[in-house]
């Protein structure tokens, strides 16, 4: 089975595609993850990347397709992959349509705007896995280390308040006419994100048609 999880910033797409990765043993891809681990790398990607990335604004598409295109090649997606922040425009769910790339569901998790800085000044990051935690609403065992790896958690340069609201506005101008476009071709489930994880993913699992 193959999925996009969409929404906005902070909406709990890392959050679902962790638990939906043990559900379904299906890999989750994490553009922003990839791309976060190329720039601590140094690479050219990440070069390229981190300018964009500090102001909250789109990585060019050119950059995401190769990167997106290589990953769902790789053998640990032949029996499905959890897609999450990717597509982000139009150009980019067109592109993966043209090269074949199959989607079964779109899910398009949904929060109001007001309540996605609380999210985000909460939100800390793994540094080496990338997983996501929040201070309050989903903490970690132990203060400031990573339940699955046991790295250290970091606040995101771009989860400041002001970069948030351009993240927000870059979703709304770019990202969130993909609803239409999948909702066009049959492919869109809505999810009510403003509940527990728990709930979500269980309206998630709902929504796919998945018997875990
Ligand atoms: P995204 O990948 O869409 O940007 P995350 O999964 O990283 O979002 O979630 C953003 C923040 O909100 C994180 O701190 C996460 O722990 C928290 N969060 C995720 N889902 C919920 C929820 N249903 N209720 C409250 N907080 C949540
Ligand atoms: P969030 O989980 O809060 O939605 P991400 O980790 O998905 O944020 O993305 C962080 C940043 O990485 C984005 O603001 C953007 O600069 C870049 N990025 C990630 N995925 C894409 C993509 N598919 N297209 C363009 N830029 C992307
Ligand atoms: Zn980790």
């Amino acid at each position: 089975m193959n999925l996009i999880l969409l929404g906005a910033p902070g909406a709990g797409k890392g959050t679902q595609a962790e638990l939906l990765v043990k559900k379904l043993s299906i890999p989750a891809i994490s553009t922003g993850n990839m791309l976060r681990e190329a720039m601590a790398k140094g690479t050219e990607l990440g070069k390229k990347a981190k300018q964009y990335m500090d102001e909250g604004a789109l990585v060019p598409d050119e950059l995401i397709l190769g990167i997106v295109a290589d990953r769902v090649a790789q053998p640990d997606c032949r029996d499905g992959f959890i897609l999450d922040g990717v597509p982000r425009t139009l150009a980019q769910a067109e592109a993966l349509e043209a090269k074949g790339v199959k989607i079964d569901h779109v899910v398009s998790i949904e929060v109001d705007d007001a309540e996605i800085e609380g999210r985000m000044t909460g939100r800390r990051v793994c540094s080496k896995c990338g997983a996501s935690y929040h201070v309050v609403a989903n903490p970690p065992k132990t203060e400031g280390i990573c339940d699955s790896c046991g790295s250290a958690l970091i606040t995101r340069k771009d989860d400041a308040p002001e970069t948030v609201r351009r993240r927000l506005k870059v979703y709304h101008a770019s990202t969130e006419v993909l609803k239409d476009f999948y909702a066009k071709l049959g492919r869109l489930r809505t999810v009510n994100g403003s509940q527990s994880i728990e709930g979500a993913n269980a309206d998630i699992l709902e929504a796919i048609g998945a018997q875990v």
